[in-house]
């Protein structure tokens, strides 16, 4: 870690400067490499994918797969069977339009889930498939008792955030895998806010499907990815760019993650994304991981020292992410985040976070105040934000 010169990592970022950005889970910056790539595509080689044979066209298509390649490599998937999308939204949706749902089938989901992992097995109920939702303990990790009592042989899938944008939970998925084969479920990973900030292997996960957003890894927005184990889905969409062959009355599908991405798809942004990976990989993701633990722990540790402040964290630093949510006494998330960018310049998320059944859980009407941290930030501004809030507390 001390080999990592993160002020350095931190001049690679732009839009940086002298900004105090704190809420990188809702989206991360992007640095320098992210931004030539995008740029190179568009002034130099632009042209459409997998289509025609001129230059331009085999260049931009052997970047765009080539990108496949580094994400998925990234993630110790397969190329072929890691799919460019918009978001995590599009991934997780793909998967559930996706499969051939029957009258009984069941979901297991959890308390945790953002909206984009629960609406779309929600919006299975009207095929007659039934969602369960499993809960926390009191130390905000998720109850494994209460999942292992949910599992039985209609459980078709389970959809589970591998750590949560509210409370930073880490959630044991490699240890639900094994009650997924026990039971024949398939799994599918919400990987959204764990994929930029340690390292993810998705074959160690033991998932079948695993979704995640390039925004929030430092690469473009309109970016995501679903990797799937095999590929069973049917495609959401379909059209040019994914035929074997279209007869006069019948289609045939190609193979590989060109099956799932009809349609000129986000070039650039594909290509930029691939460059988010590289630059992740080289910082190191386990580097990563402990430079925010780091950060996170001094934070956590100021806001505790606040009266009145209430945390919503787990207290293992090895079972939460960067991402800390908060309530103070007599001021709504809003009005604290308002009073946090225009009198200290900190920009931090306030609200619900796209979890309403979590923030009924948690009993936060109004919601929290979420700062979340990215490698990129720093003790200054950890301190400044904890300096900040016992002002706003005080
Ligand atoms: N899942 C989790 C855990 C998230 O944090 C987010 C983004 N806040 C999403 C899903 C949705 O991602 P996107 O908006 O990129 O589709």
């Amino acid at each position: 870690l001390p080999l990592t010169n993160w002020e350095a990592v931190r001049s690679q970022f732009p839009i940086l400067g002298d900004l105090m950005y704190l809420d990188n889970a809702a989206t991360s910056f992007a640095p320098e490499p992210v931004l030539a790539a995008m740029d190179q595509f568009e002034r130099t080689y632009r042209a459409n994918v997998g289509r025609g044979v001129h230059r331009l066209t085999r260049i931009a298509s052997q970047k765009y797969w080539h990108a496949h390649e580094i994400v998925a490599d990234f993630i110790n998937g397969t190329a072929g069977t890691t799919v460019f999308v918009k978001n995590t939204t599009e991934a997780v949706t793909t998967i559930a339009r996706g499969l051939d749902w029957k009258t009984g089938d069941c979901v297991v989901t959890t308390i945790l889930e953002h909206h984009s992992n629960l609406l779309p097995w929600r919006a299975l109920e009207k095929y007659g498939v039934t969602v369960r939702v499993v809960g926390l303990k009191p130390d905000l990790t998720l109850d494994m008792d209460a999942l292992r009592d949910a599992m039985d042989d209609s459980v078709r899938l389970v959809a589970v955030t591998q750590a949560s944008n509210v409370t930073g939970t880490v959630v044991p998925v490699a240890e639900i895998a094994k009650l997924c084969k026990k039971h024949g479920s398939l799994l599918a990973v919400d990987a959204a806010q764990s994929v930029p900030h340690m390292p993810v292997d998705v074959v160690a996960l033991g998932a079948d499907f695993v979704s995640f957003s390039g925004h929030k890894m430092c690469g473009p927005t309109g970016t995501g990815v679903l990797w799937m184990k095999n590929p069973i889905l049917e495609p959401l969409f379909v059209g040019g760019g994914m035929v074997e062959q279209v007869g006069e009355d019948s289609f045939t599908l190609t193979e590989g993650f060109h099956r799932y991405e009809a349609g000129t798809p986000n070039i650039a942004g594909g290509i930029g994304l691939g460059a988010a990976a590289v630059f992740l990989k080289d910082i190191g993701m386990q580097n990563i991981e402990a430079r925010e633990r780091e950060l996170t722990n001094r934070l956590i540790e100021k806001l505790s020292a606040v009266p009145g402040v209430k945390l919503y964290v787990p207290a293992d630093p090895k079972q939460r992410i960067g991402v800390v949510s908060f309530t103070i006494p007599g001021i709504s998330p809003h009005e604290a985040a308002a009073y946090l960018d225009d009198e200290a310049g900190i920009m931090v998320r306030s609200g619900m976070h796209c979890a309403e059944p979590l923030m009924r859980y948690l009993e936060c009407p109004e919601g929290t105040i979420r700062a979340s941290i990215a490698f990129y930030n720093t003790e200054s501004e950890i301190d400044t934000l904890a300096a900040t809030i016992q002002e706003i507390a005080g």
